[in-house]
C-alpha cells in the first residue's frame, strides 16, 4: 500500500474546511463541529469528537491529522512571560518562538510567520539570519493552540488564555501571505478562536503591495516598522524602504484605514537606537511627517544583541523622544521589556538556539526557569 500524505486539519482556514468534507463527501455542517473541536476544545484526535459519527471518525483518521507544532521547550519568566521554541517541519532543525506575555487583564502572544527573513533590517537578529523557508498555516496557528494548551485543556467557556496576538515573532508576515491570511481568520472566526479583529495586529516592515491585497482579504489591526523619519535613513534600517519608500508606505496605510469597516488607527513601531534615530530634530520630523496618518506610536527601546552595532538609549533620551511627540498630540508608547530572564524581548528571538540533541518527544516538560 503507498503511503497518503494526511492532510493536517489544523490549519485549514474555515473555507478550506468546508472544501475538504466536501471533497470527501460530506456535508458542510461537518467542518464546523470539526473546527470547534480542534480550535475550541483541542482535540488532537478524533476519537474524542464524540458528536460525529464513529464511521466518519475513522474515515477521517485514515486520510487526515491534527498536528500542532513539535515543541521543543517552554519557559516561564519571573514576571509570567511564557516563551515556547518550536522546530518546524521540513528536516533542518530550524526553530521559531513564540512569546506570551500577561499584562492585567489581557494576554498578548507574539508570533512568528517565517524562519529567518529576507528583508534585512540591520538592527534586527532575525534578519541577521537570513531566510530560511515559511511557516505552514499549522505551524502558525499551531502557535496559538499550543499556547492555550499549556494552560490544561482547552475550555470554550473558561478565561480567555490568549486576548491578543501580534504578528511580531520571526519573519515578516507578508512575505507568506496566504498561510498567515488563514491563520489570522481562524483567529477571529466565531467557530475558531473568535478573537476581536482590534486584538489581532500583522506588523509590516512595508510590503506596500500586499498591503493592498490584505484589505481585500480581511480587516486585522495594522502596524508598521517604520523607525526613520524620512527616506534617508530608512534605506538604511530598513533596506525594503529602497523599493517602497515612505511615501508610498503611507499612502498604503491611508487606503487600508479607508477602507476597514470601522474607525482605527495604525500604530507606529519605531525602534529607538542611541545615536541613530533618536534625536529630538528626529522627533520632530516624525511628528510632521505623521500629521495626517489616524496613527498611535509605539517606540521600543532597541534591544542589544551580540555585534549588533547599535545601543540603547537611556531612559532619559527615550522620554524626551516621546514628550516631543505627545507635546505635538500623539499617542505615545513606551515598550518596556519583558521576559528578560528568559531572552523574550523583541528582537532577541532565537537567537543562538540550537537543540544539539534532536529530542523527538513531542512536548518537553515545563521547565520553571526560575525554581
Ligand atoms: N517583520 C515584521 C514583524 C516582526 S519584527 C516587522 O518588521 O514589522 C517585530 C518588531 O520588532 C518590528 O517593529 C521590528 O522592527 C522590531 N525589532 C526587530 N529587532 C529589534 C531589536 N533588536 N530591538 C527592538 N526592536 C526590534
Ligand atoms: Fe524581517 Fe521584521 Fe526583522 Fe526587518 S525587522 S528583518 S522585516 S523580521
Amino acid at each position: 500500500m503507498t503511503d497518503i500524505k494526511k492532510v493536517n486539519l489544523l490549519g485549514l482556514s474555515p473555507q478550506k474546511l468546508i472544501e475538504f468534507f466536501e471533497s470527501i463527501g460530506e456535508k458542510k455542517f461537518r467542518a464546523t463541529q470539526v473546527m470547534k473541536w480542534i480550535h475550541q476544545k483541542g482535540a488532537e484526535n478524533f476519537d474524542e469528537m464524540t458528536d460525529v459519527s464513529k464511521a466518519l471518525r475513522s474515515k477521517l483518521e485514515k486520510i487526515s491529522e491534527i498536528r500542532g507544532p513539535e515543541v521543543v521547550s517552554q519557559n516561564i519568566s519571573k514576571d509570567g512571560t511564557r516563551k515556547w521554541i518550536i522546530r518546524t517541519e521540513g528536516g533542518n532543525n530550524d526553530c521559531v518562538e513564540t512569546v506570551l506575555i500577561p499584562d492585567g487583564n489581557r494576554a498578548t502572544l507574539c508570533v512568528s510567520s517565517q524562519v529567518g527573513c529576507s528583508l534585512d533590517c540591520s538592527f534586527c537578529s532575525t534578519g541577521k539570519q537570513g531566510f530560511n523557508r515559511n511557516l505552514t498555516p499549522a505551524e502558525i496557528i499551531g502557535q496559538v493552540w499550543i499556547a492555550i494548551k499549556s494552560f490544561g485543556p482547552m475550555d470554550p467557556n473558561g478565561p480567555r488564555r490568549v486576548t491578543n496576538v501580534v504578528m511580531m515573532g520571526m519573519g515578516e508576515p507578508l512575505m507568506n501571505f496566504e498561510p498567515v491570511v488563514d491563520s489570522m481568520i481562524l483567529m477571529m472566526h466565531d467557530n475558531a478562536y473568535g478573537m476581536s479583529k482590534r486584538r489581532v495586529t500583522l506588523s509590516t516592515s512595508g510590503v506596500v503591495p500586499k498591503i493592498y491585497e490584505l484589505i481585500k482579504r480581511t480587516d486585522v489591526s495594522l502596524a508598521i516598522s517604520l523607525h526613520a523619519p524620512n527616506d534617508e535613513l530608512r534605506d538604511e534600517l530598513v533596506p525594503i524602504n529602497k523599493r517602497f519608500p515612505i511615501a508610498k508606505l503611507l499612502e498604503a496605510c491611508q487606503h487600508y484605514l479607508e477602507n476597514l469597516p470601522d474607525k482605527r488607527h495604525i500604530t507606529i513601531e519605531y525602534t529607538l537606537m542611541s545615536g541613530v534615530n533618536d534625536n529630538e530634530s528626529q522627533a520632530h520630523e516624525l511628528a510632521v511627517l505623521l500629521k495626517d496618518l489616524e496613527c498611535k506610536i509605539n517606540l521600543i527601546p532597541f534591544n542589544p544583541f551580540p555585534n549588533s552595532g547599535y545601543e540603547k538609549p537611556s531612559n532619559n533620551r527615550t522620554r524626551k523622544f516621546q514628550k516631543i511627540l505627545a507635546d505635538t498630540g500623539y499617542t505615545v508608547t513606551v515598550r518596556t521589556t519583558r521576559g528578560d530572564d528568559i531572552d523574550a524581548a523583541c528582537g532577541q528571538l532565537v537567537g543562538d538556539f540550537h537543540d544539539k540533541t534532536r529530542r523527538s518527544q513531542k512536548y518537553i516538560e515545563l521547565k520553571e526557569v526560575n525554581s
